[in-house]
């Protein structure tokens, strides 16, 4: 993906989604999701539109797929104000960043290990001095742990009302599978009625066979 110069970066609170990409990079991003007609269009803050993702409700072939498609979106992850570190308490999963190099930041959850408390500072504005621990739960330092500050950390919404774009749009492919389903159900009905025939003409031959010698085997067929 190639990222978009600063100037680009506009409208930033229509990128109201998180979405987990897939393959390799396997990060979340800030989206925007769109739905065309029946393609839903992925647009990455800070990426050019050459990064653009375009899923169509026909290419789901199982409901379970348009699940897991479901399940790499959420509300975009709140930052963390410094004088709300207490939110930040061990065993918490928070989405950090981890900079690959300058400018080049990914996001990945974490597992909040331990919490290391220090008195925060007042000098300017408050600021937090504590040191987080986390352990990776994807990306380049899965299962590792690694020493954050409260400026890595965001706190991951709840996905408790489904966003409405990818709920139409996992609501369409699942009615196109249905739809199939219904269409290849008939399809082997039909297979099994033929099947049923090529089933019932070797009986017809044996049953035939069968009356020229023994005419209780054709009463026993039919
Ligand atoms: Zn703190």
């Amino acid at each position: 993906m190639i990222r978009s110069s600063d100037d680009e970066w506009t409208d930033v609170e229509a990128y109201d989604l998180e979405f987990r990409s897939a393959g390799d990079e396997d990060a979340w991003f800030s989206v925007r999701g769109l739905l065309e007609g029946e393609t839903f269009l992925i647009k990455f803050l800070g990426f050019l539109e050459s990064s653009d993702l375009r899923f169509n409700a026909g290419d789901f072939q199982t409901l379970q797929a348009v699940d897991e498609f479901v399940r790499r979106f959420r509300p975009v992850s709140a930052q963390v104000q410094d004088s709300e570190c207490s939110k930040i308490v061990q065993g918490l999963t928070v989405c950090s960043s981890y900079e690959f190099k300058c400018d080049d930041v990914r996001f990945y959850d974490a597992v909040v290990d331990a919490v290391h408390h220090e008195q925060h500072s007042f000098k300017k504005e408050e600021e937090c001095m504590c040191t987080f621990v986390l352990c990776w739960k994807h990306g380049p330092n899965v299962g590792n742990l690694t020493f954050a500050n409260i400026a890595s950390i965001c706190l991951i919404q709840s996905v408790e009302q489904l966003n409405s774009r990818v709920a139409s749009f996992a609501k369409i492919a699942k009615e196109k599978i249905e739809i199939a389903s219904l269409k290849s159900g008939a399809i082997s009905e039909s297979s099994l009625l033929h099947h049923g025939l090529q089933e019932t003409e070797p009986s017809r031959q044996f049953g035939s066979a069968g009356r020229t010698t023994e005419g209780r085997v054709v009463i026993q067929m039919s």
